[in-house]
């Protein structure tokens, strides 16, 4: 008997029937011999309606209140889950990620997992029942307020789980097939991948490609999860994320495996920093000592005993890295203060870059050749990454995707969603 882990993101559960057929695939799985476990994300788009609500009652909601109100999506999903189940015969249970022992740090609205004490969980399946936890929360450990894990969270809760529950394989339900080798909403030539490894699938994930939440594909790395992301609309046996691709199978990897857009960020310049030791310090110190994760940093050729600084950094975190930076204007000395919105990172990621030459040139050749322009440049080993305009993102990642022959022959399907 195997166990196995199932996560159905929001809109494989968009509605009643959605939610009686998500219900008949989890019964026909426990029936055929396992023991199965669901986590399940909000219905649809209601956890974006619920942040909606909150901005219309208060610009600036507190962090506790915010996610006590976003958990109430994810435990409506769970009840009429666990409903339509027991309607077709079967016996579930429903939990919020408290109660199924997700213990998570203090931070509201970006948690992380700290401790997973699943014994209810374990104690439902013990007796037969099919246990349905509420997706992308938790309790922290020393406030014992009810968090959340950042958006797309419910994929972490759900790796997390097989993790402390040593099940056999975390499958994650979703409106596409499996990983593609672009957003297939923005290129229909898109190509499914059968393999992907925890490597891409993390330069992926952090840069752009919504399909995993970064943090469930770091957490499956370390903790030896065996993760499939598949449609919950098909039988198609979908994509598994792993170490590494097989020596035979490898001959028919392409050099790389998928291009993504991010239009998540914004972008920063400090101008006229003096070009002094400290100076760059005093820039990240002000911005760590907020809490603001930065993303690229460029420190531009000093002219004149002074230098322009420009990183990016989440577009939520724009108006309060301004207001700390601007408050210390005088102490770091620097001129202006320019922001900037209206960016998108452009990344191609592929494990072959590391052994073929040239993948920089076709890249750039490309865009020149699209009339897209770079404002900055970083890479990893095996990921290239621009910034550009927001609206030539779109362009740049068809662009790139043909050029570098990912393109397939049929139209990639999505089955449901908004993409929102
Ligand atoms: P869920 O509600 O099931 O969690 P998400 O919307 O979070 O679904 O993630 C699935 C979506 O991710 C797809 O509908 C697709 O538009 C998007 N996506 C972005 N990049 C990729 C990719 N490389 N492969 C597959 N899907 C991708
Ligand atoms: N419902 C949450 C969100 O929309 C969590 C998730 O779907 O994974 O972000
Ligand atoms: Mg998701």
């Amino acid at each position: 008997m195997a166990l196995v882990v199932q996560k159905y993101g929001g809109s494989s559960v968009a509605d009643a029937d959605s939610i009686k057929r998500v219900a008949r695939r989890i019964v026909e799985t426990q029936r055929a011999g396992n023991q199965v476990t669901v986590v399940v994300s909000a219905m649809g788009d209601s956890t974006d309606e619920l942040m909606d609500l909150a901005q219309q009652v208060s610009p600036d909601p507190p962090g506790r209140e915010l996610d006590m109100l976003l958990t109430a999506g994810e435990r409506i999903s769970m009840a009429l889950l666990a409903m339509a189940i027991s309607d077709l015969g079967a016996e579930a249970r429903s939990y919020t990620g408290s109660q199924a022992g997700l213990i998570t740090d203090r931070y509201h609205g970006q948690a992380r997992i700290i401790d997973v004490t699943p014994g209810r969980i374990q104690a439902a399946l013990a007796e037969g029942a099919i246990p349905i936890v509420a997706g992308f929360q938790g309790v922290a450990q020393d406030t014992k307020d009810i968090t959340t894990l950042g958006r797309g969270g419910s994929d972490t809760t759900a790796v997390a789980l097989a993790a402390a529950l040593d099940a056999d394989v975390c499958e994650i339900y979703t409106d596409v097939d499996g990983v593609f080798s672009a957003d297939p909403r923005l290129v229909p030539a898109a190509r499914q991948v059968p393999y992907i490894t925890y490597e891409e699938m993390l330069e992926l994930a952090a840069h752009g490609a919504k399909v995993l939440h970064l943090r469930c594909v770091e957490y499956a790395r370390r903790f030896d999860v065996p993760l499939r992301v598949r449609s919950s609309f098909t039988d198609k046996p979908g994509t598994l994320v792993v170490h590494e691709i097989e020596e035979n199978i490898a001959m028919e990897q392409p050099i790389i495996s998928g291009v993504s857009q991010d239009l998540s960020e914004a972008k920063i310049t400090v101008t006229a920093v003096p070009d002094l030791p400290g100076e760059a310090a005093l820039v990240f110190e002000t911005l760590a000592g907020i809490g603001v994760n930065l993303d690229m940093i460029v420190q531009n050729v000093s002219a004149d005993g002074s230098t322009d600084i420009t990183f990016t950094l989440p577009n939520a975190d724009l108006g309060a890295a301004s207001a700390a930076l601007l408050a210390r204007q005088e102490e770091i000395a620097f001129g202006e203060l320019l922001q900037d919105e209206g960016i998108a990172k452009v990344s191609l990621v592929g494990a072959g870059m590391r052994s073929h030459p040239g993948v920089s040139a076709t890249f750039f050749r490309t865009l020149a050749d699209a009339g897209v322009n770079v404002e900055m440049i970083s890479t990893s080993e095996i990921r290239i990454s621009v910034v550009t305009r927001a609206e030539d993102a779109a362009k740049a990642v068809q662009a790139l995707h043909t050029s570098f022959g990912l393109n397939a022959e049929g139209e990639a399907v999505v089955y449901a969603g908004t993409g929102r």
